[in-house]
């Protein structure tokens, strides 16, 4: 890893803002790279919640480089989508696409499984004591930075998937 002016520094701790599914997604990878990763997510506990979840075979091969193994279990808890149809907000079909062609040409197919299965796919592949459900969290400290009106936790560095308007603050460059 490298600073703005290219220094290299050495970073093993890695702290991931959100449990959601980019954040488990990079926690495992970097977990299989060696570092130690904290994932700090702002829900309680994980609930079911979330729809259908559409995954193409460019996104479950994607999964499946860093977790071989990983699409026979999205496969068991989702199922496979035979054909997608478009449809108007009068409900008329514009376009019916036939999924196959996923599976003739890429060697998977378009799988839809619950947000909220993924969600417990990829969260059963981290330790759970590296999951930080904020309500419980108190990890011992090395730099700091807070979550705006929740909580103050501590880690030198800091990854922060998603879009949903979290406020947490990265870490005094000083902290490494
Ligand atoms: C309606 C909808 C349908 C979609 N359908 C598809 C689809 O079919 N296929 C597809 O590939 N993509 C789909 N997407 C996109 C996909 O959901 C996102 O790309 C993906 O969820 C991004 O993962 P993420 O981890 O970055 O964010 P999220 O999955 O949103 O997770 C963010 C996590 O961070 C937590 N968090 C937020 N703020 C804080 C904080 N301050 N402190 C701690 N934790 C915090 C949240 O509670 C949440 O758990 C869809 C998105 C939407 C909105």
């Amino acid at each position: 890893m490298y600073t703005n002016t290219q220094e290299k520094i050495k970073v093993n701790k890695i702290a991931i803002i959100g449990a959601g599914l980019g954040g488990l997604t990079c926690a495992i990878a970097l977990r299989k790279l060696g570092y130690d990763v904290q994932v700090y997510e702002k829900a309680r506990d994980f609930r079911p919640v979330g729809g259908g979840f559409g995954l193409l075979p460019n996104g479950l091969k994607c999964l499946d480089a860093i977790e071989p193994g990983i699409i026979s279990l999205i496969k068991n808890s989702g199922c496979e989508v035979s054909q997608t149809v478009l449809k108007n907000n009068q409900g008329e079909t514009i376009r019916t696409n036939k999924s196959a062609r996923y599976q003739d040409k890429y060697g998977l197919p378009l799988i839809t499984v619950w947000w909220w299965h993924l969600q417990q796919i990829l969260a059963s592949k981290v330790p759970e004591n590296n999951i930080h459900l904020i309500a419980t969290s108190n990890h011992p400290s090395i730099a700091s930075f807070k979550f705006a009106n929740i909580s103050s936790i501590v880690s030198p560095s800091v990854i922060q998937p998603g879009s949903a308007g979290t406020s947490a603050q990265k870490p005094p460059s000083s902290a490494g």
